[in-house]
């Protein structure tokens, strides 16, 4: 890859940069950044991030791949990738938005209509609403076309019973995008179909879960008689599964490459900071060499990430080899969330202690991350992808297909 700009990239750059001097602060290099996971849901981080949004829709910069008649600039990914370095580099809310703009919008660009895409693209870019992602069930995530939530046609409208889980932001979503079984006589993949629901209708119930850092990033929804019009339907009945591949291949594209941020920054001057045995754990050689190998793994994290960039920057789609990046990265950053704990001694393994500055960041990363190896795909799924799809190895056997969804087992035989 070539790592300058090109004369158009560069000046594309330097009008990103001259909005963003316009309109936000520079931010610290050594704040903790964003909220990848979405943990932060108290109502002032919420209505900060709208107001975020809401300007940069006003100056033209949210969304910027979007259509211009739906508010987007019709840009290139090259210049979507340009704008978020950009944006990185200053004080702004957590992004909220990820899964709404990451994920909903593109679908709903694809598969809805006109007035389908009038009706919500708009309020969506701008952040005045709130996008949720209804696809896991307690016994669907992995095998997501195995779900069971139904949909019966009832005049107009849809009646929808069921469960959804892990359902990131329910809480304080507008809307949500929901795939349900709308043909149990039809094979697993082909009887589901794809709705946009209004989260404050009848009958739906959200339950906030409370993880083990405290945080309330996900919920339980349930469904109980609800109803969905006809007209908020994406696509035909039945083709559910192919919505659904177009909103999965955008949650892949928008979790990343799997980045580490300055993690290791972070590492050296922890152990600059810590004492072992009366001098600076950065004096002991096999800590050095344990960051040196966080390092150099690292690198190989991000310059296997330049490869999606430089597949962007000419033009191409990233292919399946960029679950490479989400795989050893997610488990990467555990290995190094774990060493910082390590290093930290009894300050690294409190919540909030703070006699070792940035000790205690590390207990939070910890207890985060294992989040970010199951979301977007598990670290198996990734690896049966990259075996299937990259390596060209035999696909896994599958005795479910070509049968009616009905009679597929469910339980031990009698
Ligand atoms: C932070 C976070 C946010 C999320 N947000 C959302 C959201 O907003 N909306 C939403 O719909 N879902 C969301 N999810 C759910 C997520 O998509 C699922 O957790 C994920 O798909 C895995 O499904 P599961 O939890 O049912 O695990 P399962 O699929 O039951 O997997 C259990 C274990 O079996 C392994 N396994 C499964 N199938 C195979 C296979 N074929 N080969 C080898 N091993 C296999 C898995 O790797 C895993 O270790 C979120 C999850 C997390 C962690």
């Amino acid at each position: 890859m070539d790592f300058k700009d090109t004369p158009e990239e560069a000046a594309f750059r330097a009008e990103a940069r001259a909005w963003l001097e316009a309109n936000a602060e520079l931010a610290d290099p050594n704040d903790p950044g964003d909220d990848v996971l979405g943990e932060r849901t108290d109502p002032a981080t919420i209505a900060a991030a709208k107001a975020w949004q809401k300007k940069k829709a006003d100056g033209g910069w949210a969304c910027i791949t979007w259509p211009e008649e739906y508010g987007g600039r019709g840009a290139t990914s090259i210049q979507n990738v340009i704008w978020g370095q950009e944006e990185s580099k200053f004080k702004t809310p957590p992004n909220i938005f990820g899964i709404g703009i990451g994920m909903c919008g593109p679908t709903v660009l694809t598969h809805g209509d006109d007035r389908q895409k009038k009706q919500w693209i708009p309020k969506l870019l701008s952040g005045e609403e709130l996008w949720c992602q209804l696809f896991s069930e307690p016994s669907a995530g992995s095998d997501l076309a195995g779900l069971r939530t139904t949909a019966v046609k009832d005049g107009d409208d849809w009646v929808v019973n069921g469960q959804k889980i892990w359902t990131t932001g329910a809480q304080f979503c507008d809307w949500g995008i929901l795939v349900v079984r709308t043909d149990a006589t039809a094979a697993k993949h082909a009887g589901l179909s794809y709705f946009v629901v209004d989260m404050h209708s009848p009958g739906v119930e959200v339950r906030p879960i409370t993880q083990i850092n405290h945080g309330q990033g996900f919920n339980e929804v349930f469904f109980s008689d609800v109803r969905i019009p006809d007209a908020n339907r994406l696509s035909e009945v039945g083709n559910g599964w192919a919505v659904a591949i177009t909103t999965l291949m955008n949650e892949r594209a928008s979790i990343g490459g799997g980045g580490t941020g300055d993690v290791i920054g972070d590492l050296i001057e922890l152990a600059e900071n810590v004492d072992h045995g009366g001098r600076p754990a950065i004096e002991d050689a096999s800590v050095r060499e344990r960051i040196a190998d966080f390092y150099t793994r690292s690198r190989g994290v991000q310059y296997t990430g330049y490869r999606t960039l430089t597949a962007l920057s000419k033009g191409t789609t990233p292919g399946p080899e960029s679950s490479l990046g989400k795989l050893v990265g997610a488990a990467l950053a555990q290995e190094m969330a774990a060493f910082g704990i390590e290093l930290g001694g009894v300050a690294g393994a409190t919540h909030g202690d703070i006699s070792t500055p940035g000790a205690s960041a590390f207990h939070d990363m910890y207890l985060a991350i294992p989040g970010l190896r199951i979301a977007g795909g598990t670290d198996e799924v990734l690896r049966n992808i990259i075996s299937e799809r990259v390596l060209g190895l035999p696909p896994e056997s599958r005795a479910d297909k070509g049968i009616a969804f009905k009679d597929i087992p469910t339980g031990p035989a009698s």
